[in-house]
């Protein structure tokens, strides 16, 4: 079965992140993640063992880390949780509207 296709790069408020599909991504204290945002590296790391769903979910996820850096947002503690719920549900609305997506990208 083929996977998904998961693009090189995205853009996210301007700037271009990487996106590398890797074994073990890891934490600021070496724990183990299903992926990493680095903006400073403007890079994010996938594991690439994840199912199709899970990583592109997880690329969404990181993206809106990105978000919460560039943008100051300082969510603290509460970041995990709604970068989690916004990734879920960006990726359920997205894929269950594809007319949607074509308008917005012909807009
Ligand atoms: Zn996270």
């Amino acid at each position: 079965m083929s996977r998904a296709h998961i693009p090189r790069r995205v853009r996210v408020a301007g700037h271009d992140l990487r996106v590398e599909l890797v074994a073990t991504p890891r934490g600021d204290h070496d724990e183990r993640l299903d992926g990493s945002m680095e903006l400073a590296r403007n890079l994010i790391q996938l594991d690439k063992a994840l199912e199709d769903s899970q990583r592109l979910e997880t690329l969404l996820h990181e993206a809106f880390h990105a978000v919460c850096r560039i943008y100051d947002l300082e969510l603290r503690e509460g970041e995990e949780r709604v970068v989690q719920c916004f990734a879920n549900a960006v990726f359920q609305l997205l894929r269950d509207n594809k007319r949607l997506v074509a308008s917005i990208q012909g807009a």
